[in-house]
């Protein structure tokens, strides 16, 4: 265990935290654990807790999907304050946030198709593609059109202090390159969105799962030519598989039901680290959220990127 800091518990700071899937699919364990590492470190902080469908991705986005989602947050008793917040309905706000960039000159268009980027890169960027080498960044070749917008980024580390993962830094023009916040296809990048709303909705404190830790740098970075504040970061392991893939639609994770009941909240609080009292696994589901709230630790977290969950035991592997 880390010893207690004082962002263990914010004191003091008006909190609001969110939860923020993706409806490609119904909740499995992964999201879970998301959805109550969030709800309860909002909960604990005597703070609010919000929702955001993150349908940005029209390709990705499953029909019907969100409305399960949201079915079974509610069937597992989650409570989350305001209306629901869903992207597609919010793209004049990110038009609006880009046009800001254009008129400050942060972005520029890009004609670059992947291949030609593939081609002319200097390396693998954190998130497994390629390093963006800065090809129309003082102008566009003649003869070629944009494709998509991007932000410049700087020659210097952008860095911050997670909550669970402790201080983490990027060069973000080694290690990603300016990156696109209008795609090719039209769509608004999740960078974009996600500080946007966070931002407009006065988020503080973002909870998630750390597969998104790569990007909260670029967040950062975005957050600052906006002129935004930055919220707090608490980045918790995510679910693998045995193979150490995230559990996902793409790996075929089981949807989680809350007829499983506190079982498997028990197993989300489990695999978070918490120490459960004898005797929570089998009480109602009135009395887990209280009892959950009671007992929610920040600092048991395992400061680890993913841990496997089989549906018998979480097994740390790293
Ligand atoms: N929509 C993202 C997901 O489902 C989460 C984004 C975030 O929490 O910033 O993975």
């Amino acid at each position: 265990m880390r010893n207690a800091t004082p962002i263990d518990r914010l004191v003091g700071i008006p909190y609001r935290g969110r939860f923020a899937p993706s409806p490609t699919g119904p909740l499995h364990f992964g999201s879970l654990v998301a959805a109550v590492g969030s709800y309860l470190d909002a909960r604990a902080n005597r703070g609010e807790w919000w929702l955001r469908i993150e349908d940005i991705d029209e390709p990705r986005t499953v029909p019907g999907a969100a409305d399960t989602i949201l079915r079974t947050l509610e069937g597992f008793g989650f409570a989350w304050d305001g209306t629901v917040v869903t992207q597609s309905r919010r793209v004049d706000l990110y038009h609006a946030a880009l046009v800001r960039l254009q008129l400050d000159g942060e972005v520029f268009p890009c004609a670059c198709s992947r291949r030609e980027i593939d081609g002319a890169t200097t390396g693998r960027s954190v998130d497994g593609g390629a390093v963006y080498p800065g090809s129309c960044r003082n102008g566009l070749a003649a003869g070629k059109a944009a494709r998509a917008w991007r932000l410049r980024v700087p020659d210097s580390e952008v860095g911050f202090v997670d909550r669970v993962q402790g201080k983490l830094g990027q060069n973000l023009e080694r290690e990603v390159g300016d990156f696109v916040l209008l795609r090719a296809d039209g769509q608004f990048a999740y960078q974009l969105a996600v500080v946007v709303d966070d931002a407009l909705q006065g988020v503080n404190a973002v909870v998630r799962g750390a597969d998104l830790l790569c990007s909260t740098p670029r967040q950062i970075w975005l957050q600052q030519r906006l002129g935004f504040p930055s919220p707090s970061y608490a980045h918790l392991p995510v679910a693998t598989n045995i193979a150490g893939e995230k559990l996902s639609k793409q790996t075929r994770a089981k949807a989680v039901d809350p007829a499983d009941g506190v079982g498997v909240l028990c197993a989300a609080l489990d695999f978070l680290g918490q120490k459960l009292p004898d005797g929570m696994r089998g009480v109602p589901l009135a009395e887990f959220w209280p009892l959950a709230i009671s007992i929610w630790s920040l600092s048991e977290v395992p400061a680890l990127r993913g841990r496997v969950y089989t549906e018998k035991a979480a097994t740390t592997i790293c």
